[in-house]
């Protein structure tokens, strides 16, 4: 069993606040994505659990035990960092095995483990080789299994894929989901990428400038997020954020009148680009087109609403003009408005 118990961590660099008050609880066997630009706070955050960095305050919990002050090795865990150290001078196998031996395994043990975790990380081939004969993605896959080879209750991960090309990091993505689903290991992972933690994560925890923000499902972060800085940064394209006016309860837009539980004056609409789609004349909203760009299976539109940018996406086959200029009608899905207050960004009780 581990849980992983984070309560009020401040840590300050200098002058530098880099972490005010951060309180997190992983569950066991837990996916959690820390997600956030950079500088946000999390490497600092994911140190801390893992003891290479001192906290100014606050405690960490691992399976119910403080460990706040206990040194990397004595808090029971594996680590995988974006530069994924492994060691030049060992083999393939004896880097897997690196942790077992630290941990004076026994030999069988030793095979044994690390015969398992190449077989996960689909690198028996490679055994006797060394990490200067491997391609990144392969170097990548080495460091994984060494995390893995010992059984650690609880992972750390920080960007382990943000080296490799795209192509690989969509390959290791589903590869490390596939290899981590059994739900023993409580796993933390550090990214700037929306779509990394959408993918990989039970939960995500979304960080701005020193404090997590919103902690959800990637579903409940996805279409409900509590800020506006949520919406903007998770999604591709980032949600649509139109300035419109409430009075009596409605705000209007176009031709729409949409229900509104806030005071009268100013509030954000957010909308996701594949929550609009075309209306008929005289039943939605205009919206200048700027630039569509075709992406396979769908279209991205980009153009302007309200005076205001937006981004659309259709379907690949839609039956419309889409030359820059052109002035067409949308309208959004009702159940998915997301409603702001437009001067602090915090969302509003969902309007029915
Ligand atoms: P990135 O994605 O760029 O790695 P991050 O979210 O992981 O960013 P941190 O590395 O945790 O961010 O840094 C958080 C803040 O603390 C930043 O403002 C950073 O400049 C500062 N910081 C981090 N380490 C130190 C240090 N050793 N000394 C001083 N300031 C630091």
């Amino acid at each position: 069993m581990a849980r992983i118990v984070i309560e009020g961590i401040r840590k300050e660099f200098g002058g530098v606040q880099a972490l005010k008050q951060v309180a997190l609880e992983v569950r066991d066997g837990e996916f959690l994505a820390l997600l956030g630009p950079s500088g946000c706070g999390k490497t600092t955050l994911l140190r801390i659990v893992a003891g290479l960095e001192t906290q100014s305050a606050g405690r960490v919990l691992i399976g119910e035990r403080d460990v706040s002050t206990l040194p990397p090795r004595a808090r029971g865990l594996a680590m995988v960092f974006q530069n994924y150290a492994v060691f030049p001078h060992l083999t393939v196998f004896e880097n897997v095995a690196f942790g077992l031996r630290m941990a004076r395994a026994p030999k069988d043990r030793v095979q044994q483990q690390v015969a398992r975790a190449a077989a996960l990380l689909h690198i028996e081939p490679y055994l006797q080789r060394y990490p200067a004969q491997l391609s990144g993605g392969q170097r990548q896959r080495v460091a994984v299994a060494r995390a893995l080879a010992v059984e650690p209750a609880v992972l750390l991960m920080d960007e382990p894929l943000s080296n490799l090309d795209a192509l690989l990091r969509l390959e290791m993505r589903a590869e490390l989901k596939s290899v981590l689903a059994d739900g023993g290991t409580t796993t933390i992972y550090v990214t700037h990428d929306q779509t990394e933690a959408m993918g990989l994560a039970d939960r995500i925890a979304v960080m701005q400038a020193g404090e997590i923000v919103q902690i959800g499902s990637p579903t409940e972060i996805y279409h409900h997020p509590r800020t506006r800085f949520v919406g903007g940064f998770v999604g591709s394209p980032p949600m649509n954020f139109v300035k419109l006016s409430a009075a009596g309860g409605v705000a209007r837009l176009g031709a729409l009148s949409l229900p509104v539980k806030a005071r009268d004056g100013d509030v954000l609409l957010g909308l996701r680009a594949e929550d609009l789609s075309p209306a008929e004349p005289g039943q939605g909203f205009r919206f200048e087109l700027r630039v569509a760009e075709p992406l396979g299976s769908h279209v991205l539109l980009t153009g302007t609403a309200e005076g205001q940018q937006m981004r659309v996406v259709v379907p690949h086959d839609l039956d419309a003009d889409l030359r820059p200029g052109r002035v067409m009608e949308l309208k959004p899905r009702l159940d998915r408005l997301n409603w702001m207050q437009a001067d602090t960004g915090m969302a509003l009780e969902r309007a029915q």
